[in-house]
């Protein structure tokens, strides 16, 4: 065998075990029995250090060094890029400081909870403290002289830049400022009723995960309390949850989980269980279950269909008409919380806690500090206070859970899915025709031949562009997002 065969065999198995872990993880948030929860903390750690042992083997740098770069195809050389990287990033952080790292985690993410719930944020600084710390020597470490924040970034995002991000959200934040303005100064659309049964939500989100092409004999769906997708290849699982008064929250939940799952499912199976065999990047990743929830699922034409799927499985819905649940279903209103937040708010969340992790990572803004920076920082972009921390700075797990670096990826995919979405548009001809039909398959198979399928193929970007015809801008999001709410609240 040539070193690169060895090379990918001994890959495949560590790959084929990171898909086990994912496995472990989704049983833990769906089947697992609630007193099984010490035993598999034992099982995660035992084959977490068998994860870590194989990704930082030494063989793994010899093969690397063994095969010469001629007579690679285009494939070869992309999994070997994956590969290097990897072995590179992971070698380079020093194995005391990734478990001292995975431990306070753990225990960070418990006093979240806690503090949380008691709105107490002094409670959290401490553990918050350590982690920026420990984070901030972990990315010292990966970036070896480089940008500390970079070096950080690039775990979900291989080759992003905070300057560039920097350029780009600086571009989107003004028009979304006044585009939030103009549209909450507009009378509300109306509202669904209350009271939507759980076995009606849970056969509808059957109906659309299957109508937007998510393969339900390579995946399933069940319900968890925060929806996610788990899995590459021919195992990609999602889950959703329902509340009675907001069939919305599970329906747009379920496809924003398909996005992310067929990308995973339409990917070239003959990567299947390659480093080429996942979704490129967290960002490309969200642009495909944004795409999905947003554009396709919140447009015009697909909510003419899923309106009247609506009223045949509930009855008097609480609008009268498609107009209406279109209106309902984009509509913009108050808010604290990110998750929670409608198209043209949500990317002014984002804006705000990637300039605050940025400037605590660099040092330059205390821990101390950062609930007052993060409230008078809501204040100006949404234009009321935070009422309680829980809806201010303690909203979400991922600080608490390590993840820097990993907000802005939740609006780059926007913008992405808005590049997408106009070459989509220009190329696919009667788009809306099909979807009021809620045949999404000229939409879902455009985004395959187009991105899809190629998984690690390219770069994050490359493959935007590649899709898209040019180099990623916030331009298209914003157009889209400007005609799309200036149209349905009658904006000047
Ligand atoms: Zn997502």
């Amino acid at each position: 065998m040539s070193a690169y065969e060895q090379l990918m065999q001994f890959q495949h198995d560590t790959e084929a075990l990171g898909q086990v872990a994912g496995r472990l993880s989704w049983d833990q948030e769906t089947m697992m029995p609630r007193g099984a929860a010490d035993q598999r903390e034992e099982e995660v750690s035992a084959l977490e250090h068998v994860l870590h042992e194989r990704r930082t083997d030494p063989r793994v740098g010899e093969w690397l060094s063994a095969i010469g770069d001629d007579a690679l195809d285009p494939v070869q050389t992309a999994q070997l890029r994956h590969i290097r990287r990897r072995y590179e990033r992971a070698t380079r952080v020093p194995s005391a400081l990734a478990a001292r790292i995975a431990r306070t985690i753990s225990r960070s993410q418990v006093a979240w909870v806690e503090a949380r719930a008691e709105n107490d944020v002094p409670a959290f600084l401490p553990k918050l403290q350590e982690i920026v710390t420990l984070r901030r020597e972990e990315g010292a470490a990966m970036a070896d002289g480089g940008d500390v924040y970079d070096a950080l970034l690039d775990d979900y995002e291989p080759g992003a830049k905070a300057a560039d991000l920097e350029a780009m959200f600086g571009a989107l934040r003004p028009r979304l400022v006044a585009l939030r303005e103009a549209v909450l100064s507009k009378p509300m659309p109306p509202q669904l009723r209350d009271g939507f049964d759980e076995a009606g939500q849970m056969k509808l989100a059957r109906l659309v995960a299957k109508s937007f092409g998510y393969d339900l004999k390579r995946g399933r769906v069940d319900k968890a309390v925060h929806p996610f997708s788990s899995g590459s290849g021919d195992d990609v699982r999602i889950t959703t949850r329902t509340m009675p008064h907001d069939p919305f929250n599970c329906l747009y939940s379920t496809i924003h989980e398909v996005g992310h799952a067929s990308y995973e499912q339409n990917i070239d199976g003959a990567y299947r269980l390659t480093p080429l065999g996942r979704g490129v990047s967290m960002g490309v990743h969200e642009s495909q279950s944004r795409i999905y929830e947003n554009q396709l699922g919140r447009s015009r034409a697909f909510t003419g269909w899923l309106f009247a799927r609506m009223t045949e499985t509930f009855g008097d819905i609480g609008v009268p008409d498609a107009d209406a649940f279109y209106g309902a279903a984009n509509r913009v209103h108050k808010g604290y919380i990110r998750t929670e937040a409608d198209e043209v708010q949500y990317n002014l969340h984002v804006l705000l806690r990637f300039d605050l992790e940025r400037a605590l990572v660099a040092g330059s803004l205390d821990v101390a500090d950062l609930e007052e920076a993060w409230n008078s920082r809501f204040e100006a972009d949404f234009g009321y206070p935070v009422d309680k921390p829980a809806n201010g700075v303690l909203q979400d797990v991922h600080w608490a859970a390590g993840l820097f670096g990993y907000f802005p990826t939740y609006t780059l995919g926007n913008v992405y899915a808005g590049c997408l979405h106009e070459a989509m548009r220009r190329d696919v001809t009667g788009l809306d025709a099909h979807l009021a039909e809620g045949d999404t398959s000229p939409a879902t198979g455009w985004l395959r031949d187009n991105l899809q399928q190629f998984g690690g193929l390219y770069r994050p970007r490359e493959v935007i562009e590649k899709a898209s015809g040019q180099p990623p801008s916030e331009g298209p999001l914003l157009d889209y997002l400007e005609a799309k709410f200036g149209a349905l609240y009658g904006l000047g």
